[in-house]
């Protein structure tokens, strides 16, 4: 897609108005300045893949190729290989392309399009494109246009041929005259492509937006982005282009004045071009060095490059490039003091009044002409070419200026659109990240509830479990497993708590000690068994004669202690005369009726009626009555002495009766 109207080597908007013949000279050496070829299209068929590549290396020999193809294929019956032909043609129409061939280029496309009709087939959009760039009639550039719109239009948002569809319409835009137009497209293009697997769309869009933006002055901006391209081409191997895009980096240098840099690489231009042997491109790269030598005052090495030059392009009738050259070699005779030669010389160039040549190379004439006139003592006529040029000028340099003001408009607001991009793709990465962490909060908030609850449940259930334990533990440590009854231990708690109270409330507590009697006997005939049973049937009876508040403890072996809090000495009496009948009516298993085993037991008694005593103190004396009882037979109830000084004659009534 050579067809940028920027092409370096033609002027903007000249093109067009250009006769076919001139344009076809032109043409030879422009090597696609733009590169939104081919290429570009995401192309698998074998023959495209196979020699598309060497259209930018050598056109011509690309061109050979595919007839030589095309010839076999049609020998051996073509009419099935539709695909195949397709391909052929479509480096055919690129090859003649590259080399502004238009009108080939465009029968070349024509002809493969008529092969394939899928709409978003890579093959035919890439046909579809370069018959486009190979439009250069008002008429013809519009209906391009449309064309490629609406298949850019089909495709799908961001596709590969979406990307190169654009890029061709950036370059339609340029042509049709629309910079601030094709400058937003191909800077669109240009960012769209910068993922790394659109590598060659981006160094295209790249060369077309360079373009666009020399065309409108931005030269900055234009030199970088033509330095892309350059690279890319360096790195593929691409010659015919390197030395276009090689080019156009000179004529960037050239026109913001840096003429020995601008120089060097038009140098470097000509040698790729010698070693293509492309004449004219060589011609290209002479007369830039030409001009840029006469910046720097150098007219000798000058005229020799202009001449070399103006030698091809009148061989190749380039007319518009061969005026140009003329103008440069009068501009010459001027610096030399030859103004007479140097106006014969402009009189030819300017003989149509300059229609045969672009408008800006047409002012540069005019005004260097006023000098020649000048020069020779014309003054009149030195006025009225001066007048002629600054006309030519001024409205030049309005267009110019106005394309300018368009463009930098358009590239602000590119330029504002990215920005507005970046900070919404930075508002949703802002987004996406605070989601991202909240539900990452979220779920570790869930984990650590899960983890609580587990938690929580784990040690309910060990406290539960240890409740439990201390419970066994605490029944195990105050309780007596065989009979369910208060410890000894834990009978002397209660115990010493019961005498404490009541010595704080001088109320009155009897504490009675009472022993099986013939136990032994019970556990030999019976069985010790049978003489747990009764244990526990004599703590079961007991319990249930007493109050709440009397404590009945096992205090070993088969003994017990009875305290009554609360209680005379006749009432506790009463007490312990209810247990032994309670105990009487033990059944003792294994005892026959013959011989019936009866249970009774001996109490000592003992109470704190006269003043508080201590535990011990009262226990010894109740087990010295206990001891008594024993002593007098047996299944006897009776009291310690000092107790029994202040009892009452219905209690020693009592004790007497038994
Ligand atoms: P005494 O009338 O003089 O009190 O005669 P005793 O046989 O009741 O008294 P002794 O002190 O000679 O014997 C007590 C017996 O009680 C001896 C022991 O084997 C028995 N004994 C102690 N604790 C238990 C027990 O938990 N279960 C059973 N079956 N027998 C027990
Ligand atoms: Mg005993
Ligand atoms: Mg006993």
């Amino acid at each position: 897609m050579r067809g940028s109207v920027f092409s370096p080597r033609k002027p903007g908007g000249a093109a067009a108005a250009l006769g076919r013949a001139a344009l076809l000279v032109l043409v030879l050496c422009l090597a696609g300045t733009t590169q939104a070829r081919a290429d570009c299209f995401p192309i698998v068929d074998a023959a495209y893949v196979t020699l598309d590549p060497l259209v930018d290396k050598n056109a011509a020999e690309a061109l050979n190729e595919v007839a030589a193809r095309l010839s076999t294929l049609y020998r051996a019956g073509a009419a099935g290989e539709p695909r195949q032909l397709a391909a052929l043609y479509a480096v055919q129409a690129d090859a003649y392309s590259i080399l502004e061939l238009d009108h080939e280029a465009r029968l070349a496309a024509a002809k493969g399009l008529a092969l394939v009709s899928a709409p978003t087939d890579p093959l035919r959009l890439e046909l579809l494109s370069t018959a486009a760039l190979n439009v250069y009639t008002q008429d013809g550039i519009r209906e391009a246009l449309d064309t490629i719109e609406s298949a850019r239009a089909s495709q799908p948002q961001g596709s590969p041929s979406g990307l190169c569809l654009q890029i061709t319409l950036g370059s339609l835009e340029s042509r049709a005259g629309d910079n601030a137009l094709a400058t937003r497209t191909e800077a669109g293009a240009y960012h769209d492509s910068e993922a790394p697997d659109r590598a060659q769309a981006h160094a295209a869009a790249a060369a077309e937006l360079s373009s666009a933006l020399r065309a409108t002055g931005d030269f900055q901006e234009a030199l970088t982005l033509v330095r892309e391209k350059i690279r890319w081409d360096a790195g593929h191997g691409n010659s015919l282009a390197l030395s276009v895009s090689t080019f156009l980096e000179g004529e960037i240098l050239a026109a913001i004045r840096e003429f020995h840099a601008a120089i060097l690489i038009f140098q470097r231009a000509r040698s790729i071009s010698l070693s293509l042997g492309d004449r004219q491109g060589i011609a290209f790269a002479d007369m830039r060095v030409c001009q840029s030598l006469i910046e720097l005052g150098q007219y000798g090495a000058a005229r020799m490059r202009c001449d070399s030059a103006a030698q091809v392009f009148t061989a190749t009738q380039s007319t518009d490039v061969l005026k140009e050259t003329q103008t440069f070699l009068a501009d010459i005779d001027l610096q030399q003091g030859h103004a007479q030669q140097a106006l014969a010389i402009l009189n030819r160039v300017l003989e149509r009044r300059g229609t045969d040549m672009a408008p800006s190379r047409v002012a540069v004439a005019y005004r260097t002409r006023a000098r020649a006139y000048a020069g020779v003592h014309d003054y009149a006529r030195a006025y009225s070419d001066l007048e002629e040029y600054l006309r030519r000028y001024r409205a030049e340099n309005l267009a110019r200026r106005m394309r300018l003001q368009e463009t930098v408009k358009e590239r602000s607001l590119v330029q504002r659109e990215v920005a507005r991009n970046a900070v919404l793709q930075h508002q949703l990465d802002l987004t996406r990240e605070r989601a991202t962490r909240q539900s990452e909060k979220l779920r570790w908030i869930a984990v650590a509830n899960t983890a609580g609850v587990l938690v929580i449940a784990l040690l309910s259930y060990i406290l539960i479990t240890y409740l439990r334990h201390r419970r066994q533990l605490m029944r195990l440590a105050t309780e007596d497993n065989l009979t369910g009854m208060p410890n000894r231990g834990r009978t002397v708690e209660l115990a010493t708590a019961a005498l404490d109270s009541a010595a704080a409330q001088r109320r009155p507590l009897t504490v009675a000690i009472l022993d099986l009697d013939h136990f032994k006997t019970i556990n030999d005939r019976c069985g010790h068994a049978a003489g747990d049973h009764v244990l526990q049937e004599f703590a079961r009876v007991g319990r249930g004669s007493l109050r709440a508040t009397d404590i009945l403890g096992r205090w070993g072996g088969e003994e017990f202690l009875l305290v009554l809090p609360d209680t005379t000495l006749d009432a506790a009496l009463a007490s312990v005369e209810r247990l032994r009948v309670l105990a009487l009516a033990i059944q003792v298993p294994s005892s026959t009726s013959e011989d019936p085993v009866r249970v009774t037991f001996s109490a000592g008694l003992a109470t704190t009626a006269e003043g508080p005593r201590s535990l011990d103190e009262i226990i010894a004396r109740a087990d010295a009555a206990l001891y008594e009882a024993k002593h007098e037979g047996r299944d006897l109830v009776r009291i310690d002495r000092e107790s029994y000084q202040t009892a009452s004659t219905g209690v020693r009534r009592a004790l007497h009766l038994r």
